[in-house]
C-alpha cells in the first residue's frame, strides 16, 4: 500500500469513527479537523461551508476560535473564495504571495504561509472548502493533496447528511454553472421549447463513500470493469452508442480508456483508502477532472468527456442505476441533454413530454434527427462543452431556429423568448389555414405536397396538415421500437392502420431500409463483425434480399393490408435494376400465394424506386419502364455524390443542398425519365427547406414529400411563385453556376417577396 494510500486509509477509518457517532454536526466538523490536522501533521485545518451565499468558517484547528462563524468571504474572494468558484485545488509555500490572497486579522493566520486547499463538492458544485495551512513555507505533497481531496469527499456525504448547506446555496454557488449561459449549435430541426435539462444517462447518485467492507468493494469493482469492458467491446453494433463516422475513433478511444491500467489502479487504491466503489470511481474522476482543468487543449477536452462517459458507465454498472431517462420516466416540458442517440433510443421518449433535444454530435440526416423531425421535436446539435455547461434540471430555452439554447435563463430572457414562441405560433396558425388550400403556382401548376411518416401516431398530420399523402412511409421504424422482428399479423396491422388513416390520400410505403445507422440487436450481419463504413454497407434492400423471409413477410402484409385498395411499395437503395426485379419477383410469389389462398387483393400495386445511389442514374432507361415512380431521396444520395458520411458531425457542413453538382444531377434523373410514365419526386430532407424546395419545382419535380412540419411553410411558398419564371432562372443558373448559388437564389426569392427563412 502506498504512502498516500495509507494516509487516506487511516483519516478515513478514524472520520468513520467520527461520523458514526452520536455527536451533532458541528462536534463531528471540529472532531474532524482535529483528526486531519494530526495524520497531515498540520497546524491549521479548517472547514469553511456555504450559507447565504458565503463562505463561512465552520470549524478549525490552528486558527483563532473566535473567527468561527464570523470569518466569511465572498465567492471568488481569497484564496478560499478562488478554490470554491474554480473548483479547484491550491497549493501555495507562501499564501500571501498569490495575488487572491486576502488577509483575515480576526483569525491570527499571519504566522502561517503555506497554504493548501481543495473543493468540498457535491452533486458537482463546490459546497465548502477544505484546507491546511503550515507556518514554514513549503509546497505540499501530492499524497497529502490526494488525501485531503478523499476527506472532501466524505465530508460532503457528512455536510449533507446533516444539512449544513442549503441547496440553492449550491445551486447559486458557481458563477460559471449559475448564471444564464448561451450555447450555439447547429439546427437540426427547427422549432422553440422551454424546459428542464434532462440528461438521456443520468447521472448517478453517491449514497455511500465510506466502504465497510473493502474487499467487498474491490470485488465489486473487478466486476464492474469486465461487464463495462464487454459493453464496449459489443458496441460497434449497436445503436445504443449513437451514430456516426467518428464512431471508430471514439470507440477506439473507449476502449483504451477501458483497458487503461493506470485507471483501474487508482480506483483500487481509492478503495484501499477505505472508499466505496462508486465513491472511488468519482473520486478519480474529480481528479482526473483538476488535471485536465489545467490544461487548455480542446482535443484533450474532447477525450475527457470520452473518460466522463466511461466513467459514468462504470458508476451506473457498479450502482446498478442502469436506465436511461426514457425507462426512469419522464418530467413534462423535458429537453433531453446527451452526446448523440441512436433513432431508437429517441423513439423511447414520450412525445408529449420531450420538448427538445440538445446534443453534443449529431448531423442533419442523420437518422435520430429525421426521427426528431417526425416526432416535431426541435433538436440543436453540435453544442460543444454541451454536458460541462448543462445541470440535470437546470432551466433551459432552445431556439433551435437560430441554433441557440439558453442555459438558466434570466426573467427578461425568458420573457423575450415567450413573446417569440407566440409569434412563432401565430405563424403555425397561418400554415394551419393553408389546409385545405391546395398548393397551386401563379401560373396554375398543381405541386404535389406529401409528408413523410413511420409510426402509426404520424398519420394524424395528414389532416392537420392537409398533405396530399404519405410519400415516404419508412417502415423500419416500427422494426427500430421492437425488441424483437415484428411478426406478420403486427405488420399487416401496421400497414392497415396507415392505411385506414389515410383514407383516399396515397400512401407509399418503403421496404425496410435497416442497416447503416439503423442497426437492429436482432438482425445482424452473419459474420456478427461490424462494418467499417455501413452507409455502404449491408443495409435496406441489400439486406431484404439476402434475407429473403424478411421481404417475404412484408410483402405479404402490405398485400394483405391493402385488399382491394391500391398499394403504392417502394424499394430503398436499389443500384441497379436487377435489384428491383428480384425484389419485385419476391412481390409477384406472394400475389401467387394469396391469390391460391383465394385471398383480396389489392386493387392494384404501384411499384416504385427510391434513387439514392448515384449508379441507378445511368441505367434510367431501363428501369424507367418497369415502375410507376421514382423518388429520389435526396439524404443518401447526396452523401454518396460528394463522398461524404451524412452521420458524420465533422461533415455537416461539406456541401450545400444548392451545389451545382446536385442540381445539376437532378436534372439528369429528371431528363432521364422524361418519355415515360414514371412520376417522379423528392422524398429527402431537402425538399422539406423553402430554398432548396425552390430549386427541385425550377427543375421539374413537381411532388416533395417532407417532414411533416414543412407541409405548411412549402404549401405557402408554392402559392407565391411563378413556376414558369422559376424554371428559367434555374436553367440559366445550371448552365452558368454564379460563384454562390445559395446567396444568388436568396437573392432572387427575396426581391419577388418569396418567404425563404
Ligand atoms: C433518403 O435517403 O433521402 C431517404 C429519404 O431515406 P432515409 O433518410 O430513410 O435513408
Ligand atoms: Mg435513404
Amino acid at each position: 500500500m502506498s504512502s498516500a494510500v495509507a494516509a487516506a486509509r487511516n483519516i478515513l477509518t478514524r472520520l468513520h469513527e467520527v461520523m458514526a457517532s452520536r455527536s451533532n454536526a458541528q462536534a463531528k466538523l471540529n472532531t474532524v479537523v482535529e483528526v486531519i490536522g494530526e495524520c497531515l501533521d498540520s497546524e491549521v485545518c479548517s472547514i469553511y461551508l456555504l450559507r447565504e451565499g458565503m463562505l463561512e468558517l465552520f470549524a478549525t484547528r490552528g486558527l483563532a476560535q473566535e473567527a468561527v462563524h464570523v470569518t466569511r468571504m465572498g465567492v471568488g474572494e481569497g484564496l478560499v473564495g478562488t478554490i470554491a468558484e474554480k473548483a479547484g485545488m491550491l497549493n501555495l509555500a507562501e499564501a500571501a504571495a498569490h495575488p487572491d490572497f486576502s488577509y483575515r486579522p480576526e483569525t491570527g493566520e499571519d504566522k502561517f504561509h503555506s497554504f493548501a486547499g481543495v473543493p468540498i463538492v457535491h452533486r458537482e458544485r463546490a459546497v465548502g472548502v477544505l484546507c491546511v495551512q503550515h507556518v514554514e513555507p513549503r509546497r505540499y505533497e501530492e499524497v497529502e493533496i490526494e488525501a485531503l481531496q478523499t476527506v472532501a469527499m466524505v465530508l460532503s456525504e457528512l455536510i449533507t447528511n446533516a444539512d449544513l448547506i442549503d441547496e440553492d446555496d449550491a445551486r447559486a454557488l458557481s458563477a460559471a454553472m449559475s448564471g444564464p449561459q448561451q450555447l450555439s449549435g447547429l439546427t437540426l430541426v427547427k422549432g422553440l421549447a422551454i424546459g428542464a435539462a434532462v440528461y438521456h444517462q443520468p447521472r448517478v447518485n453517491i449514497e455511500h463513500i465510506v466502504a465497510e467492507d473493502t474487499e467487498a468493494e474491490r470485488s465489486r469493482v473487478i466486476h464492474a470493469f469486465d461487464k463495462m469492458r464487454e459493453q464496449i467491446d459489443r458496441m460497434a453494433n449497436q445503436a445504443e452508442f449513437g451514430v456516426g463516422g467518428e464512431h471508430e475513433e471514439v470507440l477506439q478511444t473507449y476502449r483504451m480508456f477501458a483497458y487503461d491500467e493506470g485507471w483501474t489502479r487508482r480506483i483500487n487504491e481509492a478503495i484501499d483508502s477505505g472508499l466505496t466503489a462508486e465513491a472511488a470511481i468519482e473520486r478519480v474522476q474529480q481528479r482526473t477532472r483538476m488535471r485536465m482543468r489545467q490544461i487548455d487543449d480542446p482535443l484533450l477536452a474532447d477525450r475527457m468527456h470520452d473518460l466522463e462517459d466511461l466513467a459514468n458507465r462504470l458508476l451506473r454498472i457498479v450502482s446498478g442505476q442502469i436506465g436511461t431517462a426514457a425507462s426512469l420516466g419522464l418530467r413534462s416540458d423535458a429537453i433531453l441533454i446527451a452526446r448523440n442517440l441512436g433513432p431508437a433510443e429517441l423513439l423511447e421518449y414520450d412525445r408529449r413530454k420531450l420538448k427538445g433535444v440538445i446534443l453534443e454530435e449529431g448531423s442533419l440526416t442523420s437518422h435520430v434527427v429525421i426521427v426528431a423531425r417526425a416526432m416535431g421535436v426541435p433538436v440543436l446539435g453540435r453544442v460543444r462543452s454541451l454536458r460541462a455547461m448543462v445541470r440535470e434540471g437546470d432551466p433551459l430555452l432552445l431556439d433551435a431556429d437560430q441554433g441557440l439554447a439558453m442555459v438558466r435563463p434570466s426573467a427578461g430572457a425568458v420573457e423575450a423568448f415567450e413573446a417569440r414562441f407566440a409569434r412563432s405560433r401565430e405563424r403555425q396558425a397561418t400554415y394551419a389555414a393553408l389546409r385545405d388550400v391546395a398548393p397551386v403556382t401563379r401560373d396554375g401548376k398543381r405541386v404535389t405536397i406529401m409528408m413523410n411518416a413511420g409510426l402509426r401516431e404520424d398519420m394524424s398530420n395528414l389532416s392537420l396538415t392537409g398533405a396530399d399523402g404519405v410519400g415516404l412511409f419508412r417502415t423500419e421504424f416500427q422494426f427500430l421500437v421492437s425488441a424483437t422482428l415484428p411478426a406478420r399479423e403486427r405488420q399487416t396491422r401496421l400497414y392497415r392502420d396507415v392505411l385506414d388513416a389515410a383514407g383516399d390520400k396515397p400512401v407509399m410505403f418503403r421496404t425496410v431500409d435497416i442497416g447503416g445507422d439503423k442497426t437492429l440487436p436482432y438482425l445482424r450481419h452473419d459474420d456478427g463483425e461490424g462494418e467499417e463504413n455501413p452507409a455502404m454497407g449491408w443495409r435496406a434492400l441489400r439486406v431484404a434480399l439476402e434475407r429473403e423471409g424478411l421481404l417475404k413477410v412484408q410483402a405479404r402484409s402490405l398485400i394483405e393490408a391493402a385488399a382491394g385498395r391500391t398499394l403504392n411499395v417502394m424499394f430503398p437503395l436499389v443500384a441497379e435494376p436487377w435489384e428491383f426485379d428480384a425484389a419485385k419477383t419476391v412481390f409477384d410469389g406472394q400475389i401467387q400465394y394469396l391469390r391460391g389462398q383465394k385471398k383480396t387483393l389489392p386493387e392494384a400495386i404501384r411499384y416504385g424506386v427510391m434513387l439514392e445511389v448515384p449508379a441507378l442514374a445511368e441505367q434510367l432507361d431501363l428501369l424507367a419502364p418497369k415502375i410507376s415512380f421514382l423518388s429520389l431521396g435526396t439524404n443518401d444520395l447526396t452523401q454518396f455524390l460528394f463522398a461524404a458520411d451524412r452521420s458524420n458531425p465533422k461533415l455537416a457542413e461539406r456541401y450545400d443542398w444548392l451545389s451545382p453538382a446536385i442540381l445539376r444531377f437532378v436534372r439528369r434523373v429528371v431528363r432521364g425519365v422524361e418519355g415515360h410514365k414514371v412520376d417522379i419526386g423528392v422524398c429527402g430532407e431537402m425538399g422539406g427547406r423553402r430554398l432548396e424546395a425552390l430549386a427541385l419545382m425550377g427543375l421539374g419535380i413537381h411532388r416533395l414529400s417532407i417532414t411533416p412540419a414543412s407541409v405548411g411553410p412549402i404549401k405557402e411558398l408554392v402559392g407565391m411563385i411563378d413556376l414558369a419564371e422559376l424554371q428559367t432562372a434555374v436553367s440559366g443558373w445550371l448552365d452558368h453556376p454564379p460563384a454562390d448559388m445559395r446567396a444568388t437564389m436568396s437573392e432572387w426569392a427575396t426581391a419577388r417577396g418569396l418567404p425563404i427563412d
